[in-house]
Parts: structure tokens; sequence; C-alpha cells
């Protein structure tokens, strides 16, 4: 039994760290993105160190006080916002910004858990390195978060999702104790591998403090095509034909349907396809190498127009370009939150199942509906979101979400895929996790939060049922 956080518990913790570290909770703490859950908070606690963390978790756990992590508050499935319950103190990290240890050499570098991921790209410009972790969020969302919610974003293909960037990590568990990993090393065999289990809990198991992230040398150029194909079998042919030449120098291969241009349009966005003859289904693909592939490249999309698989290119001529066809891909959500879905759904099947399950699910949906299809298709990831038909307003479909959702998620289930490829199971998809989940997953998770956390004062609801 947890209990509300209160003026004088939060009096007695600032007591105890000699100072204030607590701040009045705003809006934009308790709000999340999608406007689906409104949090609530005693306070919002600002640690300046892991030392202050741990106080605070050990008081928290003593006195049996829910503590929520907070990162940027971009989260997508309101793992951040704790809506009912006891009343919980937010932990904020935007105290913990420190850099340190960048090193060209090692390609690596040490980070706070409360850095903006957008200051993590910045600095490792600044050594001539990519972090490539890539997220239209990317100017409010922090690495702690990034990291705690496992996030994809568009370069996964070639780079890997926030865990495959991680080499070490250092967190907080529920009763303070401190699990220090900042090693920078690349093998670290040494039992179990606790970095990588807090990586996508959620802050339900404690609270990711810094991290030492993987950088990577800058591709010498980027050659970024927006590409017309007839459907989602020709742009998987597509995949696979670029792959055999490329490799692994593809580093975005994104699927946008003709609804996301039209979404574009209704919301007012003033961005068009920059395809002269647009078709129902384009691709969007980056591959970073030398200067030289942009010819390489061109010389294989022509093949591939010759052979009927693409029926319109466009390649980015320069930076501003490149960067007008990534705002297409980026303002896409924007877009879909502005006409309002009934259900969004961030689903993966194997890559090699997309085409059949965009079939299966458009013929499953009922056809008045519009479907936004679009995403990582590289990553098998799309983002399947269902809108009311044109000039209706989601509310009147509101009783249909779940029925919808579950329609897609049973679709998911059948190519073994999942119900959440990217934005994680949060407050949104407990139920999901239990009916879709493993069941011996889900009984060793129990046994892990039972252990990490036995009061359970972590992000109570996030994850597995509180
Ligand atoms: C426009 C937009 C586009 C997005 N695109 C993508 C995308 O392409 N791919 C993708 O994967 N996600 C995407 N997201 C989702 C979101 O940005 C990610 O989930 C992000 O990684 C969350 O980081 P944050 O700092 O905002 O975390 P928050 O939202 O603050 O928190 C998210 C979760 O992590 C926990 N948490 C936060 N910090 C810590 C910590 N230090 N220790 C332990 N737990 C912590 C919170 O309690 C919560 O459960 C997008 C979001 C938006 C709004």
């Amino acid at each position: 039994m947890l209990n509300s956080a209160d003026a004088a518990f939060i009096a007695q913790l600032e007591a105890r760290l000699g100072g204030a570290v607590a701040r009045p909770c705003r809006e934009a703490d308790i709000e999340e993105p999608r406007g689906l859950f409104k949090g609530r908070g005693a306070a919002v606690l600002c640690p300046a160190s892991t030392q202050e963390v741990s106080t605070i978790l050990a008081m928290c756990n003593t006195a049996l006080v829910p503590v929520v992590p907070l990162g940027g508050g971009t989260g997508l499935v309101g793992g951040q916002v704790m809506a009912d319950g006891p009343l919980p103190v937010l932990l904020s990290l935007e105290r913990m910004t420190a850099i340190n240890n960048i090193s060209q050499k090692n390609n690596t570098m040490t980070v706070e858990a409360g850095v903006v991921l957008a200051d993590i790209h910045t600095a490792a410009e600044g050594v001539d390195r990519l972090f490539p972790l890539t997220l239209a969020s990317e100017g409010s969302c922090r690495i702690g978060g990034n990291l705690a919610t496992n996030a994809g974003g568009v370069n996964v293909l070639r780079y890997g999702n926030a865990s495959a960037l991680c080499l070490g990590l250092e967190a907080v568990l529920a009763d303070g104790t401190v699990i220090g990993g900042l090693k920078r090393l690349r093998k670290d065999n040494t039992g179990y591998d606790i970095g990588q289990l807090m990586i996508g809990s959620e802050g339900s198991l404690g609270v990711i403090t810094a991290a030492v992230l993987r950088l990577f040398p800058k591709p010498a150029a980027l050659h970024t095509a927006f590409l017309a194909v007839s459907g989602p079998e020709a742009a998987l042919r597509l995949l696979h034909r670029l792959q055999a030449e490329f490799g692994d120098a593809i580093s975005g291969f994104e699927l946008i349907h003709q609804t996301g241009f039209d979404f574009l349009d209704e919301g007012g966005f003033g961005l068009a396809t920059p395809l002269e003859t647009p078709s129902a289904w384009s691709v969007l693909l980056e591959i970073g190498g030398a200067e030289g592939l942009g010819e390489v490249l061109q010389h294989a999309l022509a093949g591939a127009m010759d052979d009927g698989l693409v029926s319109d290119a466009v390649l980015a001529q320069n930076e501003a370009q490149r960067c007008y066809f990534w705002q297409i891909r980026e303002t896409i959500p924007a877009a879909n939150k502005r006409i309002g879905s009934i259900s969004s759904h961030d689903i993966s099947v194997p890559v090699s199942e997309v085409p059949a399950f965009i079939t299966r699910a458009r013929s499953a949906v009922p056809a008045h509906f519009r479907v936004n299809c679009f995403g990582h298709m590289g990553d098998g990831n799309l983002h399947y979101n269902i809108f009311p038909p044109k000039g209706e307003s989601r509310q009147g479909y509101a009783d249909e979400r779940a029925g919808i959702a579950r329609l897609i998620f049973d679709i998911v289930a059948d190519f073994d895929g999942s119900f959440s490829a990217e934005h994680g199971i949060g407050r949104l998809k407990v139920d999901e996790l239990q009916l879709y989940g493993n069941a011996g997953k889900l009984n060793a998770m129990r046994r892990i939060k039972a252990a990490f956390d036995p009061n359970g004062i972590m992000n109570p609801g996030v994850v597995l049922k509180a």
C-alpha cells in the first residue's frame, strides 16, 4: 500500500539533501503529447547528482511514496504521467545534463541522463562524430527517457535502437542502490547485463542516471531520395535489391502512403510531395557513404525504374532539399494529431511480411475509415493509424477505439509481430501486454520487478499492473 507525497515529506527530503531540489509541477510536466492521460504530482524533484537520486529514492522507498521518473515528457504511451492512485513525486533529470569524456578515438561519450537528445547530436558533431538516434522529438526528449523507452527512430536500420547505442549505464534502484556501469567497453562479459535490463524498463525498475553512448564516424555524404513505388510489395523488393548492393550503408527506408500527404495538406502544413508523378505509395531512402556513392545510387535507381519497381524518383540535390524530404516524413505525426486518430498502432512484423500485413489490415478495417500507414519499413515497424471519415471527428468513434485496436493487434499477432515496436508499454498498453505477452516472460518480468522494487514505488502501473 503506497502513500501520497505531501508538503511535509518534500520538506524532509530537502532538509536531508541540504537544499532546494523541489519545484512545483507545471502543466508540461503532467501532460503527454497525445493528451490521453493527465498526470499529477506533489512536486517535481530535480536532483543534481546520482547521489541525490539515490537519497531521494531511498527516502521514497522508506515512506512508500510513488516515484515517476521524468525526462522530456515526449513518451507516447503515458509512462511519464500517473493519473490516479496515491499522489507521486516526479523525479526529473533536468539538472543532470553533463557531457563528459567525449572520445573520438574510442567513439564514445559519457552523458548524464538529463541531456537533451539534440544536444548530444551537437556534442558528437563537435568531435566530427555521429550519434545516430534520431527522433522528431529530439529537441525535447532526454537521453534517460530515450534509454528508458529503448527508443527507435529513423536510423535503426543501420545503427540499431537505443539499446544498441549504449555501451554502459548507471542506474539507481528503488532502495537507493547505485548500479555503476559507466565502462567504455565494447566487450564486458561479466555476469548479468543489468544496464540492458534497465533499457526499455520505462522507469518501472529504477532511475537511469548516466550512460556511455556509442559514436560513429560520420558518413562522408548522405544520399537521399524520394521514390514513387506501386505498393508495399514493390517497396520490399526494392529494399532487398538495394540491400544487396549497398548493405548496411542504407540508414533510412521509410514507407509513406498518400494519406500522409493528404493529411499534411488538410492540416495546412504546406508540405507537398517532391515527386512529379506521385503514386499511392512513396519511399524515403537514405544511404550514407562516400561522395561517389551518389552516382552508384542513381544507377541503381535507374535500373529499378527500368524493372518497374520505381515509377518516379527525385534525389536531394543539396542539404536544404534533403531536410525538406525528412521534414515531410517527420511532420506526418503532427498532421495525424491535427486530424485526430481514432486509434494509433506502433506495430512491427517481420520485414518480409510487411506487404501481407498491410493488405490484410486494410481489408479488415471498415472501408469508411481512413488509414494512414507509414513508418520504418526497413525495420518492419509501421505506424498504422485509423481515422474517421473526412470531415468527421474522432470523438464520434471513441466507442470503437478498443475494438479497432484489438482487430489490428490480433492481425499483428497472427504475423508473429509486436503490438509495440518502439514506443513501449507505458500505461497505455498494459492490458495488451497481458493479452499478447509470452506467459513465461511476463512471469520473469514480475519476479524482476519484485526483486528490484519490492515495495512497488517505481512508476506504479507502468509496464505491469500495479
Ligand atoms: C513528435 C514525436 C515523435 C516521436 N518519434 C519517435 C520515434 O520515431 N521513435 C521512438 O521510439 N519514439 C518516438 N517518440 C516517442 C518519444 O520521443 C520517446 O519515447 C522518447 O524516447 C522519450 O524520451 P523522454 O525524455 O521524453 O521521456 P519521457 O516521456 O519523460 O518518459 C518516457 C518514459 O521513460 C521513463 N523515464 C524517463 N526518464 C527516465 C530515467 N532517467 N530513468 C528511468 N526512467 C525514465 C518515464 O517514467 C516514462 O515511463 C516520438 C514522440 C514525439 C512527441
